[in-house]
């Protein structure tokens, strides 16, 4: 590890001038340090926002929205432990006004900070000292308008003493009928290159998140995203460029279109639960001796018996959440009662020596009731 710091340091005056190094401000005993002495600053950033119109859209479900909904749940979560202090960028009513600010009157202030580091960052490339990566997903290009407020966030950040850097997104894919839902699910967690000066501690972090998730969500079926954890060096919001030193993130939570995002009786749940395990991988990150409670809706009370051909239904979501726990069921939580969560029922039910019916009933409810 040594080595190659030394041969950047000593290459660096000659080939690149004035050049300033990446140097790694934000390591994993920086911040353990700031979570123990109560001044962990997360930034929540909720993806798009209701001027520029260029999030998901399903069936009348804005990304824009649920985005906010999601950011101020983990806001909650977060606040329940006084280690951290929550910042959101935006909520109903927009952005934060010292944002707004900085977007309209600090506009040339965010323009000369972007073309700074972006031609910092391409002489460090041009000079062979960075790599020239490439994305590994495509994404939709970003607008002049959003690119501004993308860097003018990164910034602020730069400014204002910020820990982590979380931006909340749900996903969707080019090429999807409007009107249907598309054919793929699951969440996927982008973290910055691991070039960057932000690009290990992320990583990490990343890691923790991930575990969390993966608990009772399932990970992104898009082939792309199927490892969960993509590295991605062209996303402004991760620190594109160098333009970020924190930690960040930029979590894509599930589908826009899938069915616990799409009922309304079902959403709370699935948006809650979702911020929960967010927040569990956070703090058992900067606290390995963490023993919050495992989810935000287990232990659940069943009162209700539940088959097949049901939906909707916030009995069977917490049902498959339990399934995900017990590792008896990988289809994810949704609500809906079909085929999958019958084989999970079934398989829970062999599990605990009762008889294979893939009908909760009485023995199977009691059961349920006992373990959660
Ligand atoms: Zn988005």
């Amino acid at each position: 590890m040594m080595k190659p710091l030394l041969l950047f340091l000593i290459l660096l005056p000659l080939t690149a001038g004035a050049l300033v190094i990446y140097p790694e401000i934000y390591t994993s005993e920086t911040l353990k340090n700031k979570y123990e002495k109560y001044s962990f600053r997360v930034l929540i950033v909720p993806g798009h926002d209701d001027e520029t119109k260029n999030g998901a859209v399903y069936r009348g479900l804005l990304e824009a929205d649920l985005n906010v909904k999601l950011a101020q749940e983990l806001k909650r979560f977060l606040e329940t432990d006084p280690r951290f202090q929550v910042i959101l960028t935006r909520d109903e009513n927009g952005y934060q006004p010292y944002l707004v600010d900085l977007f309209q009157e600090g506009r040339s202030e965010v323009t000369e900070f972007r073309d700074r580091v972006k031609k910092v960052h391409r002489e460090l490339v041009g000079g062979g000292l960075l790599k020239d990566t490439e994305a590994p997903v495509a994404h939709v290009s970003v607008s002049s308008e959003d690119s501004i407020k993308l860097y003018g966030i990164n910034y602020w950040v730069g400014r204002n003493s910020v820990d982590l850097v979380l931006h909340v997104h749900f996903n969707d894919y080019p090429g999807r009928l409007r009107a249907f839902p598309g054919k793929y699910t699951g969440f996927a967690i982008y973290t910055p290159d691991r070039q960057l000066p932000n690009g290990r501690a992320s990583g990490e972090l990343a890691k923790s998140i991930f575990e969390r998730l993966k608990k009772y969500f399932t990970v992104s079926d898009f082939p792309k995203e199927s490892t969960g954890i993509i590295e991605d060096p062209d996303l402004i919001a991760l620190g594109a460029s160098g333009s970020l030193y924190n930690p960040a993130l930029l979590i894509e939570y599930g589908y826009i279109y899938e069915t616990q995002f799409i009922d309304v009786d079902v959403r709370p749940m699935a948006v809650q639960e979702l911020a929960y395990q967010t927040f569990l991988g956070i703090k058992k990150y900067l606290d390995p001796n963490d023993d919050s409670v495992e989810s935000s809706i287990l232990p659940y009370i069943w009162r209700n018996g539940v088959g097949i051909g049901l939906r909707a239904d916030p009995d069977i979501f917490a049902l498959q959440l339990a399934l995900m726990a017990e590792e008896v069921y990988g289809c994810g939580p949704t609500g809906n009662f079909f085929n999958c969560t019958h084989r999970g029922v079934i398989a829970l039910q062999k599990k605990y020596g009762i008889s294979p019916t893939g009908f909760v009933g009485p023995k199977t409810l009691e059961l349920l009731n006992s373990l959660y």
